[in-house]
């Protein structure tokens, strides 16, 4: 078994950027040891389907509230643990490997600002950065966790290319949004504001909720069974 076929059989969904390609960018973003190798496995692993689909429940029950919140750090976890099983692999091979988990930092590395997972996935060209500014993927939409190998073994026949937009017309997640945190706009930077969305999100704590939300996450409609014939 090679490493890109090992990696496949770990995860839900991966892909390969070639950090040379955009080497320009991600250094001005993230410094120069960002691509200390010249090549990124993005690893997507989904979360629990059940837990997922009980999100519309989760704000008027702390039970399924708190289990959402565990399942969201537990995905974390587990997305770390298979790629820390596909770094081991790839040094038995041979080559260097370092994985970047979902703070998007690596004691190897000194980043200026923490790397962003959805990029990596995004150059992979598995996925794009949805209105929600959620990494989403057209199999899973955006109900994955992620994590990043960064590794000099040679992958250049898998390296894919970055990925457009496929939200389109679509405005299920800003017209769903509980915070009014997304606006139609087609460039996430635009669409979506971390500051409403957290406002939304400290207000539930203020009510003595939990700090849950993922409405975002669990509408849209690339992950969605029942939002997904609302697909044009
Ligand atoms: S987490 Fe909730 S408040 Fe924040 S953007 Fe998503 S739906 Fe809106
Ligand atoms: S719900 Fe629609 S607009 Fe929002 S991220 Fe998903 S596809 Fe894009």
């Amino acid at each position: 078994m090679n490493i890109i076929e090992y990696a496949r059989s770990l995860s839900d969904i991966c892909g390969v950027a070639d950090f040379m390609q955009n080497r320009e960018e991600l250094v001005e973003v993230y410094g120069e040891d960002i691509c200390k190798y010249p090549y990124a496995i993005a690893i997507g692993h989904k979360m629990l389907e059940e837990i997922i689909e009980t999100i519309p429940l989760t704000y008027n029950d702390d039970e399924l509230a708190k289990k959402y919140l565990d399942e969201y750090y537990d995905s974390h976890k587990r997305v770390s643990a298979i790629s820390q099983k596909i770094v081991k692999f790839i040094r038995n091979a041979g080559f260097d490997a370092i994985e970047l988990d979902v703070s998007g930092t690596a004691p190897e590395l000194n980043l200026k600002v923490p790397f962003s997972n959805k990029a990596s996935a995004n150059l992979a060209g598995i996925g794009w950065l949805g209105k929600n500014n959620l990494l989403t993927t057209e199999e899973f939409g955006p109900r994955l966790s992620w994590s990043t190998i960064l590794t000099n073994a040679p992958l250049s026949e898998y390296a894919g290319k970055s990925m457009e937009s496929l939200c389109g017309d679509c405005t299920i997640c800003v017209n769903a949004c509980p915070g009014k945190a997304i606006v139609d706009l087609p460039d996430p930077k635009e669409s979506y504001s971390p500051q409403k969305c957290g406002e939304f999100i400290m207000g539930r704590k203020e009510e003595g909720r939990p700090l849950a939300c993922g409405m975002c996450l669990y509408i849209c409609p690339y992950g969605n069974r029942k939002t997904r014939t609302l697909l044009k």
